[in-house]
């Protein structure tokens, strides 16, 4: 199995200096030459992947970037060897919300060529629920740049690069029917998009489908490649494809980027060998945003300045964990950051993981690897886990690690299609979603939360929650987490795409935490997007009421209300 890892400028300066936070004099000169990448620091023979993927999107970007690209080709622009495989694309993403791609086949094989890649993708347009009305169309797009593309490479650049024939589909049929059409044109190295959002049920049967299709056809192609997805449960998976002896190839930046855009308290900032997460202790360079109106610079430069001097004499040995906790705690407060993160922060300090990691960026940072603060601890961070993970990735005896946890999230809540299991419960706490229908759409309108939403589902789970004397909360697209009495405002905001939750989710992890200690049982009644809202936070507690569609949701509801109350709730 090959990792390619994508590159986004991922440059850290390998002379900053983490005791007064200064930059190097060469990195203040020329950041581009003079900054780090990853297999600089690991060193070429160690670096944690098999290959990078570069987009022409992300290398077109910056003007006098490009040319210097163009005059010294890409392996010397990032300090590689000739011979170290570089894959390019477009950058799909980049393109998403066009209609047509704006790129030509003819034009992008050049650039693939002039550039010197080792690997060139054809142009494909991303499927997504976004853009379902043009699903058809992307496919058509998708394929017909593909036929194009093997048409023209096979003319003028087979000797230049390994062209790679991208496929897309929004159901397994459709990726499957284009994946033969392009094997029966005698195209034998691929790749499949759009996967980056598909639950993992969706994959692992698109892989289980493929197999049985090359098991049956015996038409075996050479190279598969899977765009965006690191997910261990799938490696079973790649591994049957390689013994049918394709050779299978994946990349994805997510471990390197959970080393900040992770949730703390999904507690993976930092991954250790053992598989274990930890969270990153945040001391910002600056005062944060939220608190400039209290807080001048100067009184809280001096604090962060105290809690990094003790942070290192910590990891010295100098300072107890105690001192540092209470230390941190008075921190937490100046900025207004959550006062739970203690309990975390705790962990990550109490396991010193960095000591014992043999990575170069351990062995020289030390404790500022596990440190929240600016691009060069937390990019350092991100390099490490990236290590890691290819560790697990190269030792197949270390997959079921990686799985278990993976098991331990989203997956793993106990999901119920009745609320039959409540009759007896008395310490429950109702979490259900704001709704589209209101009393009013725009700030003339104020009512407390549980008057405000009109929808169906929404006063049948309040008369639910009334009547069985539960508590219940509102996650609200635009409020965060809402109280049944909080008076709101009307609005029209919904919580639609991934982003739309993963902007109100800090706020709603805080809020909930906050409260939901006290409850035995804390049941879910809301659509997929919200209850994706609540990853991190899950628990055993948590029950999640599924059902197939929001329609059966509100009947399921309905049903559950007790007898007494029926009528009332009819009469609505
Ligand atoms: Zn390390």
């Amino acid at each position: 199995m090959r990792f390619f890892i994508p590159e986004w400028d991922d440059r850290v300066d390998p002379d900053f200096n983490f005791r007064t936070d200064a930059h190097s004099d060469a990195h203040n000169a020329n950041p581009v030459n003079n900054d780090a990448y990853m297999w600089d620091i690991f060193g070429i023979d160690q670096v944690p992947f098999d290959g990078v993927l570069v987009s022409i999107a992300t290398l077109q970007g910056t003007t006098t970037k490009y040319k210097q690209i163009q005059e010294e080709g890409i392996h010397r622009f990032l300090g590689l060897p000739p011979n170290f495989p570089l894959m390019a694309d477009c950058g799909a993403f980049s393109y998403i919300k066009e209609k047509i791609p704006p790129y030509k086949t003819a034009d992008v094989l050049k650039i693939y060529r002039d550039l010197g890649f080792n690997y060139g993708v054809s142009i494909d347009h991303l499927v997504v629920p976004a853009f379902q009305d043009q699903n058809q169309d992307r496919m058509r797009i998708t394929y017909e740049n593909g036929v194009e593309a093997y048409q023209i490479w096979k003319r003028k650049y087979r000797k230049d690069f390994q062209l790679i024939v991208a496929i897309q589909g929004a159901e397994i049929q459709d990726y499957l029917k284009m994946y033969n059409h392009f094997l029966l044109r005698g195209i034998r190295h691929l790749a499949f998009g759009s996967l980056v959002r598909a639950p993992t049920s969706f994959i692992a049967r698109l892989l289980d489908a493929l197999i049985e299709d090359i098991k049956t056809t015996k038409v075996i192609p050479e190279y598969l490649h899977f765009f965006g997805i690191a997910r261990c449960p799938l490696f079973p998976k790649f591994r049957a494809l390689e013994d049918l002896g394709i050779e299978v190839a994946f990349d994805s930046s997510s471990y390197l980027r959970k080393a900040w855009l992770g949730a703390p308290s999904s507690q993976n900032n930092y991954l250790a060998n053992d598989w274990s997460g930890y969270t990153a202790i945040r001391i910002p360079q600056d005062v944060p945003k939220k608190r400039r109106e209290f807080l001048d610079s100067q009184t809280y430069l001096q604090s962060a300045r105290v809690c990094m001097d003790t942070l290192h004499a910590y990891d010295e040995g100098t300072v107890t964990l105690d001192a540092t906790i209470e230390l941190l705690k008075t921190f937490n407060t100046l900025i207004g950051e959550r006062t739970d993160l203690i309990h975390y922060y705790k962990r990550t300090l109490e396991n010193k993981r960095w000591q014992s990691c043999d990575c170069p960026i351990c062995r020289k940072t030390g404790i500022d690897v596990a440190i929240f603060r600016g691009n060069n601890r937390n990019r350092r961070r991100g390099f490490h886990n990236v290590r890691v993970f290819y560790q697990m990735l190269k030792d197949p005896s270390r997959w079921e690690l990686c799985m278990k946890r993976e098991d331990d999230e989203l997956d793993a809540v106990q999901t119920e299609n009745s609320l039959d299991f409540l009759k007896n419960e008395r310490n429950v706490l109702i979490i259900t979603s704001c709704t589209k229908s209101k009393l009013g759409y725009d700030d003339s309108v104020s009512f407390p939360a549980e008057d405000m939403y009109q929808g169906d589902l929404f006063r049948k789970v309040r008369n639910y929650a009334e009547a069985m004397h539960f508590d219940y909360v509102i996650i609200s697209a635009k409020y965060g987490v809402l109280h049944p009495l909080d008076t709101i405002n009307g609005y029209e905001m919904q919580l639609k795409t991934r982003l739309d939750g993963e902007n109100i989710r800090p706020d709603v992890e805080r809020k909930l935490q906050a409260m939901i200690s006290p409850y035995d049982k804390i049941v879910v009644i809301a659509g997929e997007s919200y209850r994706r809202v609540l990853k991190n936070i899950l628990d055993k507690r948590f029950v999640f009421i599924k059902t197939r569609g929001i329609g059966d949701l509100v009947s399921v509801v309905g049903r559950a209300i007790p007898n007494k109350n029926k009528n009332l709730t009819e009469f609505y």
